[in-house]
């Protein structure tokens, strides 16, 4: 049930829409975009980019996590993922984890397609009692 009324989230939403028509998904036809919310107020957006050797393909989450890092940010506020379809398109397993490591349980996680918000859930609704960086400090 959509709940979000963060100014912020629509902003963050259309920015996941537009990165989806980018997206380079010639093998699945299925177009996925992103858009993450960094804890400096910037919007980071990426699409998910397949390549005939499937599994060196990336997703949308991916290349927006790494559009934030190469930006200098290490902390997700909220992130965005549109995709088509009647099934609500959610981080996949490894992206949960990829998110993990820049955010917290509370991360809002905003599942979209392109008429808006679907569902909003957290990090720790999609990844419970997750690994993450806090296992590796001493
Ligand atoms: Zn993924």
């Amino acid at each position: 049930m959509p709940k979000s009324d963060d100014p912020n989230h629509a902003a963050l939403i259309s920015a996941a829409q537009r990165a989806m028509h980018n997206a380079y998904a010639p093998y699945s036809n299925f177009q996925v975009g992103a858009a993450i919310l960094a804890e400096d107020g910037n919007i980071y957006a990426g699409c998910n980019v397949e390549n005939a050797a499937y599994p060196v393909g990336c997703c949308a989450e991916a290349s927006a996590i790494s559009a934030m890092v190469m930006s200098g940010q290490t902390s997700i506020a909220a992130i965005a993922v549109v995709g088509a379809g009647d099934e609500l398109c959610t981080p996949c397993g490894g992206c949960r984890q990829r998110i993990r490591e820049f955010s917290s349980e509370s991360t809002p996680i905003l599942v979209c397609d392109q008429n808006g918000l679907r569902h909003e859930t957290t990090l720790g609704e999609l990844l419970p009692l997750s690994f993450g960086p806090d296992n590796l400090q001493p």
